[in-house]
């Protein structure tokens, strides 16, 4: 007896960190959901062949921007980088905040075809023009109580609390604003994500010694908060002076904090190696595209040539992608089964979300990412004019989200 699927995704290597299912499997899709993992599941059915592809849970971008208009040309659109680059859920970081999330919910989360979540900006005014703006984001720019409220209004939606820790705030502010994160953070239960890596201009004459303020850091995270940017090769990354990884980081790691990469503009090889070698991994991937440092072509949507293209430190990068991101650590000796888990399976666990996404399993929204896995010859660029050769290349093919097909086909896109 055959069943009946609406669809049937056939032949692909299908990689499931969470079930620890990796194995030439067809994935069969009915009313949106998954409906099976098996064998000789295509008979009768509308069948896409995915043999010699990589068949993966939807893939979940950590860290993106995607306040489109509200947050300037800063925030790019939710489905360019989502559905349309292979990804099927987006995570906002600190675009939308407690003055704008009715805003954020309307415009930005309801309409996409992509998941959006976010994380709220401790900030009342949120991530306008990717926090260009310094004296916007000062303990006088933080309402603890309406960021703790709109988080509690809209947790569906919100996950954690974006907040950051960078030598041109701590040279303003100390750690004021971190700490104020960390209350809002435990009088809602979320978790917050922060941003290291130089931001904004230091202020005053004392040198911010991000080796010192590393370590004061760490001792106001909990379990389950996340450190971003650890590859930065702007001040304050994971690290030190001596070109080394600061200790800390383990005992960050042994008390159960996270680490994103959020690749952006905060992606060096040469600091991604020197952590990389230390033994430390990273969590999770999160692409970190924004309009500072993704090209968007005018049809598509948001933007692009805009008068002022040089007002932004992190201005003029390279192509990339989440699926870019993977094959820079591919190039840098991390495992293909080592990278999937970073783009689902760890990502749902971050968000505390591994009943709902991240996982293949039946009966759940057929939320789904199939790559292609190429062998050739490129080269990889950082924004540090490091140049890395990759004999292998992940680039997306298509994703289902909740059962309906997507090729990957942002303009976006490198290449
Ligand atoms: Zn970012």
């Amino acid at each position: 007896m055959t069943e009946q699927f609406d669809l049937v995704i056939k032949g692909g290597r299908v990689i499931d960190p969470a079930t620890g299912l990796d194995g030439i499997q067809d994935v069969a899709i009915r009313d949106g959901k998954i409906a099976a993992i098996g064998e000789g599941l295509a008979n009768g059915s509308s069948a896409i062949d995915a043999a010699g592809q990589l068949v993966m849970p939807g893939m979940i971008d950590t860290h993106a921007h995607v306040y489109e208009y509200v947050s300037g040309r800063f925030g790019l659109n939710p489905d360019l980088v989502g559905v349309r680059s292979g990804v099927t859920t987006v995570v906002d970081l600190g675009g939308a905040s407690c003055m704008t999330f009715p805003g954020f919910r309307k415009f930005i989360v309801e309409p996409a075809t992509s998941k959006v979540l976010a994380y709220i900006s401790i900030y009342t005014v949120g991530g306008l023009e990717g926090h260009y703006y310094p004296y916007l984001y000062g303990p006088g720019g933080i309402d603890v109580d309406a960021c703790v409220r709109a988080a509690d209004a809209n947790k569906d939606i919100v996950k954690g609390i974006k907040a950051h820790a960078e030598p041109g705030g701590i040279s303003r502010w100390g750690l004021e604003t971190l700490k104020l994160a960390k209350q809002a953070s435990h009088e809602s239960g979320l978790p917050v994500y922060i941003h290291l890596g130089q931001l904004w201009p230091t202020e005053g004459d004392d040198e911010i010694d991000m080796d010192k303020e590393l370590p004061e850091i760490v001792a106001l995270l909990d379990k389950g908060d996340i450190l971003a940017h650890p590859f930065t090769r702007h001040p304050g990354g994971f690290v030190n002076k001596e070109g080394k990884l600061h200790p800390i980081v383990r005992e960050a790691i042994d008390k159960g904090v996270l680490i994103d990469i959020g690749h952006g503009s905060h992606f060096s090889f040469d600091m991604a190696r020197r952590v990389l070698d230390a033994g430390v991994l990273p969590t999770t991937v999160g692409a970190d595209m924004h309009g500072y440092n993704t090209h968007v072509p005018p049809e598509a949507g948001t933007p692009d040539d805009h008068p002022d293209d040089e007002m932004h430190m992190f201005a003029g990068q390279a192509k990339f992608s989440l699926c870019h991101a993977m094959t820079e650590l591919l190039a840098m000796g991390v495992s293909l089964e080592d990278i999937v888990p970073m783009v689902t399976s760890n990502c749902a666990m971050m968000l505390g979300m591994e009943d709902e996404l991240g996982s293949l399993v039946v009966g759940r929204t057929a939320d789904i990412s199939v790559l292609n896995f190429e062998t050739g010859d490129w080269e990889l660029h950082d924004n540090g004019q490091v140049t890395v050769k990759t004999d292998r290349r992940l680039t997306p093919a298509f994703c289902l989200r909740a059962g309906q097909r997507f090729d990957a086909d942002a303009p976006i896109l490198p290449e």
